[in-house]
């Protein structure tokens, strides 16, 4: 069977199946090919995020944050509960459902925005012809004058810590575990590794992280990194930085890790090791070898800054190309891309992706470090507020972590925004739409902010950046 679409998304994560359903509500006759499997062996819309990344782990964030509350948080309250329990069904089960609801969401906004789904592996072939081959093994092409590639990404794998979905798992098996790891070893204090080190933390397993760099979260402001790090110790988990693994063997009382740090070799049995040290483009199956699209030296489909390939028609986005692998990173290219393709004039602003990782504080930035603009040689005042002294935050019994913020010290505009404290996945929001608007830290300065709420340490924090904080010494 041959059929043709104006447009053929190929992949349906948050770049690809956002790119689909821009492309149909601009008119354009729109195909989406997705491979994924959901746990129930049958086809599940949403790639990583909604399968196993971004959602699931949110929801077993959530879940164990409820259940680390009741001995660590609750009592300061004056409440006491004996005996709490979990259900590690219930806890895995609800993870599952919300998965499904959302997979499953994708599939009926595909339906209304009339985007042709397709299950099966598809293939670029020459002349923007697409092969999809299904899970029977049966093949029939479609063609149209603009592909989308967003085929996603997939967990880097340690040659010498290979898993085996029982004992050494990557993030889809850490999202899964049928009981709690008494110990849990994570190679990789990265986002991944932070997150769900947390979730199996707070459900109390002993959870050791082998870092390989010396610095920790060297991808965040040194602050923001230092008083997340002070937290995360706080809470028990042992993050070992400068540490290597050199070998990971399972025997039958768990696996045996063996790691050199600065004190040298070390020794490790854990029960459960989950390796999370990045991920990497996956593009295996996804290209012919006559259709000219090229791959960077890292693997991933080489594009220009708007997400073109130089093949004509054919465009890629999300963690599939160059830039954070981030879910909203990946939907905003699939928009503009829609958008480039019905001659709209589509826009990615690269410099104001925001970054959360959902650990307990939480931690957000978006925009330039101090160090960056350090090494840049760029001119800046820095503004900080701490959450202790936030109304709202303390009466929370969340009074820790601060905001930070930085502008240019000539015209004030605002170059990097970094929170570690409760909330701050949502407070970003506001710094990013200021540095969106080129807004200056007088601008936030002058806004009113609601009393009493955790937002009042951003309006503090840009008070602060002309040393005219109001609630701290400056
Ligand atoms: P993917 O989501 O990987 O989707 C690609 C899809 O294409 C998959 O369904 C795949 O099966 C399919 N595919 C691949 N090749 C083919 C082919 N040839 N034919 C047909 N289909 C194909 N990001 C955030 O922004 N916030 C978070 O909180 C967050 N949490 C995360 C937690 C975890 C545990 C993980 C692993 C990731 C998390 N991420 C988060 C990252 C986020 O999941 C990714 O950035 C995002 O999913 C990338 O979207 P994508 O559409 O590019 O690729
Ligand atoms: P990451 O890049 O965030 O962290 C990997 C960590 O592993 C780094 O600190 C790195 O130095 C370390 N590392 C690398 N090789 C190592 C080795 N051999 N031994 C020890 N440590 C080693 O990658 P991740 O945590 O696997 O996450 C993958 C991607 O998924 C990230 O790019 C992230 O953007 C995305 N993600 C985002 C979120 C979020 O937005 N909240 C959550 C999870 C994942």
């Amino acid at each position: 069977m041959s059929d043709k679409f104006d447009v053929i998304v190929i992949g349906a994560g948050p770049a690809g199946y956002v790119a689909a359903i821009r492309a149909a509500q601009l008119g354009l006759k729109t195909a989406c090919i997705d491979a994924f499997t959901g746990k129930d062996g049958k086809a599940a819309l949403g790639g990583t995020c909604l399968n196993v990344g971004c959602i699931p782990s949110k929801a077993l964030l959530d879940s164990s944050r409820q259940y680390w509350n009741i001995a660590h948080n609750l009592p300061a309250h004056g409440i006491s509960v004996k005996d709490a329990k979990v259900d590690m069904g219930t806890f895995i089960g609800r993870k599952d459902k919300i998965v499904k609801q959302f997979t499953g969401g994708i599939g009926q906004l595909f339906k209304a925005n009339k985007v042709t789904a397709f299950y099966g592996t598809g293939k670029l072939l020459k002349d923007n012809n697409v092969e999809i081959t299904a899970a029977d093994g049966s093949k029939q092409t479609i063609s149209a004058p603009n592909v989308i590639l967003a085929s996603g990404s997939v967990p880097i794998e340690l040659p010498f810590a290979k898993f085996d979905g029982k004992a050494i798992v990557d993030n889809a098996g850490a999202l899964d575990f049928s009981e709690v790891p008494k110990r849990l070893g994570v190679i990789g204090a990265g986002v991944i590794g932070l997150e769900l080190g947390s979730v199996w933390r707070r459900m109390g397993s002993e959870v050791t992280i082998i870092e390989a760099l010396p610095d920790f979260l060297s991808v965040a402001d040194a602050d923001i990194a230092k008083l997340a790090a002070r937290e995360f110790a706080k809470q028990g988990l042992d993050i070992k930085l400068d540490a290597k693994l050199n070998k990971a063997e399972v025997k039958k009382d768990g696996v045996h890790l063996t790691y050199t740090d600065k004190g040298g070799e070390q020794q490790l049995v854990v029960d459960k090791l989950l390796v999370a040290v990045g991920r990497r483009a996956y593009t295996k199956d996804l290209l012919a070898d006559d259709t000219g699209v090229k791959l960077d030296e890292r693997g991933r489909i080489l594009v220009d800054e708007h997400c073109h390939t130089g093949v004509d028609g054919v465009w890629a986005i999300g963690d599939a190309v160059r830039g954070p692998m981030l879910a909203h990173k990946g939907s905003e290219e699939g928009v503009a891309v829609a958008e480039w393709i019905a001659g709209k004039a589509g826009h990615v602003n690269y410099d104001t992706i925001p970054s959360v990782i959902y650990t307990e504080p939480e931690v957000a930035w978006a925009g330039k470090t101090e160090k960056e603009l350090k090494d840049a040689g760029v001119p800046y005042k820095v503004g900080t507020f701490p959450f202790a002294a936030i109304g709202r935050a303390v009466a929370m019994n969340e009074g820790v972590g601060q905001v930070k913020m930085l502008a240019h010290a000539e015209t004030d505009r605002i170059l990097g925004a970094h929170m570690v404290g409760p909330g701050v996945s949502e407070l970003i929001a506001e710094c990013v739409v200021a540095m969106e608007f080129n807004g200056s830290s007088e601008d936030l300065a002058r806004i009113v902010h609601a009393h009493p709420t955790l937002s009042e340490a951003v309006h503090e924090a840009a008070l602060s950046v002309d040393k005219r904080s109001i609630h701290k010494g400056n």
